[in-house]
């Protein structure tokens, strides 16, 4: 552990984000009731506590929605999907009790009748651009 990464980051999304680099599903969790956020708050939605901590989340989850996406935003045309090839989006409810939304790999976009809400995911980091430019994104895997 270099002394950058012990060092505690602001609960904001700029250093969530920041972790999803580092290919770490990281969560603030409550020192008061125990809840975690991801996105990650600066005080408890629950117990209004600023006592709040990052955690590395289990990356484990299941499917609690989707959507299937066929014009998105500019990054995601910019990785081939379009029309012809749409992508899905969903909301993952993590082992924590927590949600986040993100894009879902490993299912069928083409057949949405066939995703079934409750499947299993686990995080996976997908990677797009080269050098300066490349940039990770979060996703889960079914
Ligand atoms: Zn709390």
């Amino acid at each position: 552990m270099s002394e950058e990464t012990t060092t505690i980051r602001p609960f904001s999304a700029a250093a969530f984000n920041q972790y999803i680099a580092e290919h770490k599903l990281m969560g603030a969790r409550c020192a008061k009731c125990s809840k975690t956020y991801t996105p990650p708050r600066a005080i408890c939605p629950n117990c209004h506590s600023e006592e709040m901590e990052w955690v590395e989340t289990s990356g484990k989850g299941k499917l609690a929605g989707f959507t299937v996406i066929y014009t998105g935003p500019t990054f995601m045309a910019e990785q081939g999907f379009d029309r012809k090839n749409p992508y899905v989006s969903g909301i993952v409810e993590l082992e924590e009790g927590t949600s986040i939304s993100a894009r879902i790999t490993g299912l069928d976009a083409t057949k949405p009748a066939e995703i079934k809400i409750g499947t299993p995911l686990n995080v996976d980091f997908v990677e797009f651009g080269e050098g300066e430019a490349k940039k990770t994104y979060l996703a889960f895997k079914a």
